[in-house]
């Protein structure tokens, strides 16, 4: 049996979402033609999601902002860069999606999953962090903790300072008040 085909009523999009979208760092958005080359080199298609670049974009154009917030989608960008490199009009197909992102995140329309990994990135200055895994390095002769932020006091300190300054702690994410709002990084 043909599967339904699914009519939408354009007239019902939301008026001003793809405004909102360009203020949030998609300047470029309207030059989009739809020609589908960031798809054809965006591994979330691979993947199975049903929205990618392209079909983020053209649901921005159209206005439905309630769709692509009630789906995950958007936070499953790998943030390779691959569709900015193939895009002919210069649209930068994943600072769309990281625009999105910035949307959802002012609608707290977050997955689980990345309101932890935001809360690690905090902490620990990895989203992805395991704990325990120290012992496990200094057995195969690795430090206890990377040579990342993670054992650098100084860029975890300016990191958190990044981190207070955007709407992550006025959403309640991470500590609102950590005495570093007012500090630049200079200053630390
Ligand atoms: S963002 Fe660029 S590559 Fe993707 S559909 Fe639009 S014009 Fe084509
Ligand atoms: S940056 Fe994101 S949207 Fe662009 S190709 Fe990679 S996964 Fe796809």
């Amino acid at each position: 049996m043909a599967e339904a085909i699914e009519v939408l009523n354009i007239s019902e999009g939301e008026l001003g979402f793809s405004d909102e979208i360009m203020k949030l760092g998609a300047e470029e958005l309207l030059d989009c033609i739809q020609c589908a080359k960031c798809a054809a080199a965006c591994p979330m298609v691979l993947a199975g999601f049903e929205f990618f670049n392209k079909r983020i974009i053209q649901s921005i154009l159209i206005g439905q902002k309630e769709i692509l917030l009630d789906d995950s989608s958007i936070w499953a960008c790998q943030a390779c860069n691959r569709c900015t490199e193939v895009c002919p009009r210069k649209v930068e197909p994943f600072g769309v999606v990281m625009a999105m992102r910035r949307s959802a995140i002012r609608e707290f329309a977050l997955p689980t999953l990345a309101v932890e990994g935001l809360k690690s990135l905090y902490d620990v200055g990895h989203a992805v962090y395991f704990s325990n895994a120290g012992e496990i390095r200094k057995k195969i002769g690795l430090p206890e903790k990377p040579p990342t932020t993670a054992s650098n006091a100084q860029a975890l300190k300016e990191l958190r300072i990044l981190m207070n300054k955007s709407a992550l702690s006025s959403l309640g994410i991470i500590p609102m008040d950590s005495g570093l709002s007012d500090v630049t990084c200079c200053e630390v």
